[in-house]
């Protein structure tokens, strides 16, 4: 990747990363260097909303950006999923009152204030009078009193603005839905055309998903399994095995369960993910009051905050970044907090309360050992050579107190690293010798500024070289000073 010597090759200030969500908000090339600049490290691209040319136009903007910087930049493409939604409304949006009828039927005509378009037939078949319908994560509640052919009644229970598209819960009623819809396969397509990097599963309700989603992509980006439903939590484990990522989607969770459940399962699902050494994001209403308001509540700020002390990988923007008045304030928000929390002494202890055993590998061995090392000799770095990233994430699970600075020949490997604690991921030819494992090891650490003359540094790499899943070399480097103008051939 082209990058010229000025640019900002510097980690983050931070080790957690912040995934900020892309939409009207955040659309041209200029708003999205400023959420770049702000401190978001990786773009999500909602499926669900806008046309295909909007999406396109979004990613190679990402792309445009990642060849002026010089950084590998993650795109996360979130499709839809079995996501009921409503249709659209002359006009956008309407007020309900409270005891108001409303329609909800199959007609494509744009909606009122008496009915809109409900777009899933196999619901409106199954609606019965009682049934509770929850709009826009449930601040809007409808119950059924007359169930018709392809229409339904209902009454405003509770009342509110609701606008297009909004989404639509069923507490009530189980329907049989397939994890991908066909609208969900042609935005696969569209996103693995366009060279996303990791793509978002919506809805997953058993491992089975997972692996039919995996299925599709067939290697061409990871998979991050977004686990809002309840069914979910009871299939987790082999959820999280298939799976590349997870996202704690609290939105539709809280909608599915009584809100109050939320931060226990929160804590249960990030437990369970950084022991599988899998990143894992928390999502939805992290800095809701951002959208219409230049700073957040404080209880938000302390959702964010604690969030990373539970040892998150990733925090995420979702209507604050795509859709709000204060995008860019929102990421800088959400950094100020993050590098707040990582440089209170508490931090690391908080995190360690979750117990990452070493599974019974040898790269697991070497990275348990490259921690005790880096605190025992206080290494500014752990330098980190891989082709697949594998032992990336591994010393990411860790929790190591210092950059992970990650050598990799495979752009993709860069790219998906994106969301991964701690992970500074450098695009840059093979090494083909342990001289040139040193040499490059230096020369980046103070390139990247990951460190400076006397600095040492933990290098890990597997020989053969080049070869994936052959980690075996742990060796300690000190940085001298000169190694930049010693080597200065491109790498
Ligand atoms: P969504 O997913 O924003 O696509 O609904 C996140 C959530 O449900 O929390
Ligand atoms: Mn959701």
């Amino acid at each position: 990747m082209a990058a010229s010597p000025t640019s900002n090759r510097a980690p983050r200030p931070r080790h957690v990363r912040v995934l900020a969500t892309l939409g009207p908000a955040s659309s041209t090339p200029d708003q999205i260097r400023a959420l770049y600049e702000a401190g978001a490290d990786a773009f999500r691209v909602n499926m669900s909303h806008g046309d295909d040319q909007g999406k396109m136009a979004l990613i190679s903007a990402i792309r445009g950006l990642e060849s002026e910087i010089g950084r590998p930049m993650t795109i996360l493409a979130d499709l839809q999923g079995p996501k009921l939604r409503v249709g659209r409304f002359a006009g956008d949006r309407v007020e309900l009152a409270a005891a108001q009828r409303f329609r909800l039927d199959s007609s494509a005509e744009p909606g009122s204030v008496d009915r809109v378009q409900l777009p899933h037939p196999e619901i409106l078949a199954v609606l019965k009078p009682g049934h509770r319908l929850l709009l826009d994560d449930g601040k809007i509640v409808l119950r059924v009193v007359e169930a018709g052919d392809q229409q339904v009644m209902t009454e405003v229970v509770v009342p509110g603005a609701l606008s297009n598209n909004k989404g639509l819960n069923v507490p009530d009623v189980v329907v049989p839905l397939p994890a991908l819809t066909s609208k969900d396969r042609r935005d696969l397509a569209l996103a693995l055309e366009a060279g996303v990097d990791w793509i978002a599963l919506s809805f997953v309700q058993r491992a089975d998903d997972v692996a039919e989603a995996k299925k599709l992509i067939g290697g061409k980006a990871n998979l991050m399994a977004k686990i809002e439903k309840p069914a979910a939590l009871e299939d987790l484990d082999a959820i999280i095995e298939l799976a590349d990522a997870i996202m704690v989607a609290r939105g539709d969770l809280g909608v599915e369960l009584p809100p109050e459940q939320v931060p226990g399962v929160q804590k249960h699902l990030v437990a369970a993910a950084r022991r599988a050494g899998k990143p894992v994001v928390v999502a939805t209403q992290m800095l809701e009051s951002m959208i219409v308001s230049p700073s957040p509540t404080r209880a938000e700020v302390s959702d964010v905050a604690n969030a990373i002390y539970d040892g998150v990988d990733a925090v995420m923007l979702s209507a604050e970044s795509a859709a709000g008045k204060w995008p860019v304030e929102a990421v800088t928000m959400m950094d100020a907090i993050a590098r707040e929390v990582e440089n209170d002494w508490a931090y690391l202890q908080q995190i360690a309360f979750v117990e990452t055993a070493p599974e019974p590998t040898t790269a697991d061995a070497l990275c348990q050992a490259a921690h005790s090392i880096q605190t025992t000799v206080g290494a500014k770095a752990v330098v980190c050579f891989t082709t697949s990233g594998s032992t990336a994430r591994r010393i990411a699970r860790e929790r190591i107190p210092a950059d992970i600075l990650v050598m990799t020949a495979k752009l993709s490997t860069a790219r998906r690293l994106g969301l991964t604690w701690g992970v500074h991921a450098v695009h840059t030819r093979d090494i083909g010798s342990f001289e040139e494992m040193v040499a490059k090891s230096k020369r980046m650490a103070l390139r990247h500024r990951a460190a400076e003359p006397g600095d040492r540094l933990v290098v890990m790499a597997g020989v053969p070289f080049g070869v994936p899943g052959s980690t075996n070399v742990l060796h300690v480097v000190r940085v001298v000073g000169d190694e930049l103008d010693r080597y200065s051939r491109a790498d």
